[in-house]
């Protein structure tokens, strides 16, 4: 099965909603949405309406969100109040949530859930710390992290989702997965799928890649069978440098 590439900016926390809106008009135009790829990119809460209103053909996602609808949770942001601004695509579990703010796996099951109830496709991520890369247990964590982040989940639904597998020991570093590193890792990761679901599942599930992505490495990436994509975070900063990383993939 052809999976369509699916190529994602994580701003993470920069960029203030002039800042977003600075970005959006030094790339506007520059996706059609002809292309052979999807595009995207993840933005801070407050930038949101600004990108949804400026971004034209690339897809915007929320960085988090939280899995109830309403009530006395103070600081999160429900998937009904991301419904009604138009974003399409939600990263979950980043480890940069998991380790800074005490997300688990359970609450990405939670969140994925919610989010496809409202339409809203999740990005969930997944990946190893240096030391359990070390440790050769890179195999288990992921496997683990994807086992009960997906709890729950029908195979419809994991067959529309995005999985990023981010190697946390590559994530701002600069020292990027080597190629073969990041390729059976994301056959990891759909192999897992296979076993929890089914062969259909797995193949129709896109997969990125995330950790020190550039425009001079991502096409390395993208040639690999089991890379649908890549989750990109200080590469997608800059309009040119995300324009390389459009050029290299389209
Ligand atoms: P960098 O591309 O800055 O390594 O960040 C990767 C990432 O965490 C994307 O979610």
């Amino acid at each position: 099965m052809a999976r369509k590439p699916i190529i994602f900016g994580n701003w993470k926390m920069n960029k203030t909603p002039s800042e977003a809106l600075e970005f959006f008009k030094g790339i506007e135009g520059y996706v059609t949405g002809d292309e052979a790829a999807d595009y995207g990119v993840g933005v801070p809460f407050v930038d949101l309406d600004v990108a949804v209103k400026n971004a034209g053909k690339i897809a915007v996602a929320a960085e988090n969100c939280n899995e109830k609808d309403s009530g006395a949770y103070t600081g999160e942001v429900s998937v009904p109040m991301l419904k009604e601004i138009g974003i399409t695509y939600c990263i979950i579990g980043h480890s940069e949530r998991r380790e800074y703010y005490a997300e688990t796996s359970a609450h990405c099951a939670a969140k994925a859930k919610r989010l496809f109830a409202d339409g809203i496709t999740p990005i969930l991520c997944v990946g190893e710390t240096e030391a359990e890369y070390d440790a050769g247990k890179t195999a288990e964590v992921v496997s683990t992290e994807l086992k009960e982040s997906l709890e729950g989940l029908t195979a419809d639904e994991v067959s529309r989702m995005v999985i990023a597998y981010e190697p946390i020991w590559a994530i701002g570093t600069g020292k990027s997965a080597d190629v073969n590193t990041a390729e059976s890792c994301c056959k990891l990761v759909r192999d897992t799928v296979k076993d929890l679901y089914d062969e259909a599942t797995a193949q129709a599930v896109r997969i990125q890649y995330g950790g020190s992505v550039k425009p001079t490495n991502i096409k390395e990436y993208m040639a690999c069978e089991d890379i649908d994509g890549a989750l990109i975070g200080g590469a997608s900063l800059k309009v040119d440098s995300f324009k390389e990383i459009i050029d290299a993939t389209k």
